[in-house]
Order: structure tokens, then sequence, then C-alpha cells
């Protein structure tokens, strides 16, 4: 429970004053860390759309500028090249941020496992400074991460998890977990406005074709009509959400009511194991590429599934687009990728 005076929305009443808040147009403002990558650019699309300035803070490290190109030379938009586990010296206050700045893709976050540490956890201290300083309300992009190898499924929010401490998963797990009691301690110790999003394995259009995940991967392997990479036999499971499903539930819970400070799951309860998901890839595709197995990498988590009940609940939210109508648009926009680079296999036009 939250110790103090700063309990719900009192605290916040200089939110509400817009002028307190407002952009360089002078419009309602928001801050997205992390705002290059597929989601984060999502989200600036669709705040720039409800008539926000929208600043996108993010270092390139895994995010793409190929992913704002819609939004730079909008009156509204500003993009500040900058490493969010540095001092943030922003001019601006903002009536939202969203913290979604940290690479999600294994080969990613344990390419450089300190960066990672570094990036969730002097990130969410920056960010929620600057929260707290400006009365901003702040959504933490968590992960489904935090449950780690989890014993019991679907996994509720109210799971505590079965994580590694030490291993090459943990740079991220663990980050991810001590942003989340970071954000826990800003609302106790400080009254932070603050909402907590454990998100699972999205994917969807504007994804990096080198982004190592398992979508993207199968995905332009098919196109190619190179081996797919299936690592271990293909049972472990994950429950993949499109895109716009996942865009359409942070916004919610960003929006949601000031009453509860807990986390919620984001995700789509349609199981699928990754063999499976390889079939339906290669079907869909029409690709001759054979099957690849590799070792299962250290940590990998067999199951995956979100409890919603209650994203459900609170935010009147649920996924829409299920895994076949989300592949068949990700192909779209991979065929579309690879073709320009003339990567795609004669049989997989
Ligand atoms: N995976 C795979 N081949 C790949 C990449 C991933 O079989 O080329 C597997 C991986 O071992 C895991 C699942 O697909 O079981 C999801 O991996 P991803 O890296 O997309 O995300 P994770 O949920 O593990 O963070």
């Amino acid at each position: 429970m939250h110790r103090g005076v700063y309990r719900g929305t009192k605290r916040f009443g200089s939110r509400e004053n817009l002028s307190s808040v407002a952009g360089k147009s002078g419009a309602r403002s928001v801050l997205v860390a992390g705002g290059a990558g597929f989601l984060g650019a999502e989200l600036c699309r669709r705040y720039l759309q409800k008539g926000f300035d929208v600043t996108c803070l993010d270092d390139l490290s895994s995010g793409r500028l190929v992913n704002l190109d819609g939004h730079l030379n909008h009156p509204g938009f500003t993009f500040l090249r900058q490493d969010v586990a540095k001092p943030l010296q922003l001019e601006t206050s903002f009536e939202y941020i969203f913290n979604l700045a940290c690479p999600a893709s294994p080969p990613r976050y344990q390419a450089n496992p300190l960066q990672t540490l570094k990036t969730c956890l002097f990130g969410a201290f920056n960010l929620l400074e600057l929260a707290r300083a400006t009365g901003a309300r702040i959504l933490q992009a968590s992960t489904s991460e935090v449950y780690g190898d989890p014993h019991v499924s679907p996994q509720k929010e109210s799971y505590a998890g079965n994580v590694n401490t030490f291993g090459p998963r943990s740079c991220y797990d663990e980050g991810k977990r001590a942003a989340e009691t970071i954000f826990h301690d800003y609302h106790e110790c400080h009254g932070v406005d603050l909402r907590v999003a454990r998100i699972f394995n999205s994917y969807g259009p504007g994804m990096d074709p080198q982004d190592g995940r398992v979508v993207s991967n199968f995905i332009t392997q098919a196109l190619a009509g190179d081996p797919i990479t299936l690592f271990g036999d293909g049972t472990q499971t994950r429950s993949f959400c499109y895109l716009d499903d996942t865009v359409d539930g942070l916004i919610a819970l960003m929006h949601s009511p000031p009453t509860e400070f807990e986390p919620v799951n984001i995700g789509n309860p349609q199981e699928t194991p990754v063999g499976k998901l390889a079939e339906l890839v290669l079907q869909k595709i029409g690709s001759n590429s054979r099957l690849s197995y590799l070792e299962l990498p250290q940590d990998d988590p067999k199951q995956r599934r979100p409890d919603i009940s209650r994203a459900r609940k609170r935010l009147g939210w649920e996924p829409k687009v299920n895994l076949s109508d989300g592949l068949d648009r990700t192909i779209g926009y991979f065929r579309s990728e690879l073709a320009a680079s003339g990567k795609i296999a004669p049989g997989a036009m």
C-alpha cells in the first residue's frame, strides 16, 4: 500500500493543467522513450493522430529511424537521439511518458548485458525522476520475462515467477524485474502516477528483419528460402500478440483510472508451440525451406501464456487479431522489406 500524502490523483492536479504540460505547438504532450522500435513508433503515430505533440527519445541501438519515416516531418514530432540510461536534460515537461527503451530480442539484449541492465535500471530512474519532477503519468513497458520459465500456466500477475539470476537471460529478466520494483517504490515514496504493462511476445510490421526474435527469423528465413532455425524440439510455447492489439492495450492502460497500481498483462492468450509457428509460416509463404533443429538456448521458457482477466476487467481490452491474420499482415510487411533488398527466393514470390 501507498504511504503518506501522495495517494491517488490529488498530487497530479498539474497534469490536468494542460498549459504546464504543453508541447512545442501548445498541444498536449507525450514522451515515448524507445519510440523508434516497432511498438514505440506505432505509439508515436497514434498520439500524433490524436493531436498530441510527440517526443521520441531513442539511441537507435535497436530502434530504427525508418520506423519514424512517416513522422519526421510532422510539426508536432521531435526526435531525440539519446541513451535513456544517461542523465536526461529535457526542457519540456510531458503529460504522459512511455518507457519502451530496451532491446527486447534475446540476441540483442544478450549482446551487451551490462548495457541492458543500465538501460533497464538507470532508464527507469531517469524517467521516473522526470515524471516525479513534472507530475507526468508514466507507463513502464515490462515483460512476460518477469515470469521467467514459469511453473504455472497461464501466468497471472500475482505469479512471482521462476527466474534465474545468473544466466544469459538474467540481464533482461532481472533488469525488467528490478525496474518494476523501482516503479513500485517511486509510487510508494514519491506518489508518482504510474502504470506497468507486462507485454507478451509482440510482433508485426515495423520489426527489424535482423531483430533475431522467432517471428521475424522464421518469416525472413522462409521468404529467403533459408533453413528455419528451430531451437529445441519446437514444443516450447509462446503467445503472440499482434502490434495493434499490444498498442491498444498500452494506450488503454495509460488512460485507465489511477485506482490501482498493479502490473497488467498485455498479451494474446492464444498459445502456440514454436514448431507449429514454423509450419504455419512455411505454409503461408509456400516456402521450401527445411527445418534446421538447433540447441534450445539456456533458460528458454518452456511455456508462456498470459491470463488477461485483469486487463479485460480493468481496461475492457482484449486482443482482436488472431495469429493467422497477424502473420498474414506481418508476412506482407517482410515481403516488401526483403523484396527491396532482393532477398526473396523465387518460390516465395
Ligand atoms: N526461437 C527459435 N528460432 C529462432 C528464434 C527463436 O526456435 O530463430 C525460439 C526460442 O528458443 C523461444 C521462442 O522461439 O523458444 C521465442 O523466442 P524469441 O527470441 O522470439 O523470444 P522469447 O520469448 O524467448 O524472448
